[in-house]
């Protein structure tokens, strides 16, 4: 218990960095308005009036504090950074940093490799700094809002960010778990440009109420084909473990965020060119592209 809330006490102040990014998000944008009106679906519409327009808003004025939660491999990666591209926001992934942590070979690297590897998590202490000085870092060069990815994972961490900042809204990306595990088995990354790619061609027969789904490959281009590599916890055993520690620690995360009206549930209907439109349709951001070029 002691170490618990010693252990609180010092996150909440190393995250000291995400209540500054937020009170400067807070008086710029004040994110989305659930809308729970279509078929008792949770929907989102940008709050307007006081708030920004979200769609005509020029990017450098407006920030958002979005979390992505999802199951290994569904894709938070991939369209948290489309979206931190298309909002102006940067795209801040827990697994980055605990795989840059990992490279560098500094104190952390020895204990960070044993756990990332097995699939387990690594501890909210170790996970705290790392954002925190990543948010620090972020602050310093004048980045406004986050999307965080792979943030929070466990009730304690959800509990450690609503302590410090506010979130505006919850994406929980989701997918069939046998196709998870297909697309966890293709991932690639070039070790050169550090594209992130999928070999997996993915054509699921509907069963058990889910419908079918097909995704294409994300075939990297030809420069990047020899020098492709595939990260050490995408094993099939270590990606089914992760599974597991996803529905046993996150998924409560999940309930903690629909408990306060954040959660926006997004079942992927297939791969990047049928999924990303209607994620886009689902945030309202649809017609963004188009009137932000408008206006430019
Ligand atoms: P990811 O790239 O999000 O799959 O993360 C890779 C690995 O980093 C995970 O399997 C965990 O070991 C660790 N990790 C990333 N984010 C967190 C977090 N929020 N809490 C604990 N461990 C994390």
């Amino acid at each position: 218990m002691a170490a618990l809330t010693r252990l609180s006490k010092s996150s909440f102040s190393s995250l000291s960095s995400l209540s500054s990014v937020s009170r400067i998000s807070r008086s710029l944008y004040s994110g989305f308005a659930p809308d729970t009106s279509s078929h008792g679906a949770t929907s989102y519409s940008p709050r307007l009036g006081s708030t920004p327009n979200l769609a005509v808003k020029d990017t450098k004025d407006r920030s958002v504090q979005w979390v992505f939660l999802g199951s290994p491999g569904v894709g938070k990666g991939t369209y948290a950074s489309r979206l931190s591209n298309l909002l102006g926001v940067p795209h801040i992934a827990t697994g980055d940093l605990v795989r840059e942590e990992l490279a560098s070979s500094g104190p952390l690297s020895q204990e960070l490799s044993e756990i990332v590897n097995q699939g387990k998590l690594v501890s909210d202490e170790i996970i705290i700094n790392l954002l925190s000085k990543r948010l620090e870092a972020g602050g310093a060069k004048g980045e406004l809002g986050f999307i965080l990815d792979g943030f929070p994972r466990t009730i304690r961490q959800a509990e450690i960010l609503e302590g410090v900042t506010e979130i505006d809204l919850v994406l929980n990306l989701k997918l069939r778990e046998d196709v998870l595990l297909e697309k966890c088995l293709g991932r690639r990354t070039c070790s050169q440009c550090g594209g992130n790619f999928n070999v997996a061609s993915i054509n699921v027969k509907g069963a058990n109420g889910h419908p079918a789904i097909s995704m294409a490959p994300l075939l990297p281009p030809a420069h990047c084909m020899s020098k492709l590599v595939t990260r050490a916890d995408d094993t099939e055993e270590v990606i089914k473990h992760r599974i597991h520690v996803y529905n046993e620690k996150s998924r409560p995360v999940e309930e903690f965020y629909r408990s306060r009206g954040k959660l926006l549930e997004f079942d992927l209907p297939g791969g990047i060119p049928e999924s990303w439109p209607k994620l886009l349709e689902a945030l309202n951001l649809d017609d963004y592209k188009e009137k932000q070029s408008a206006a430019a």
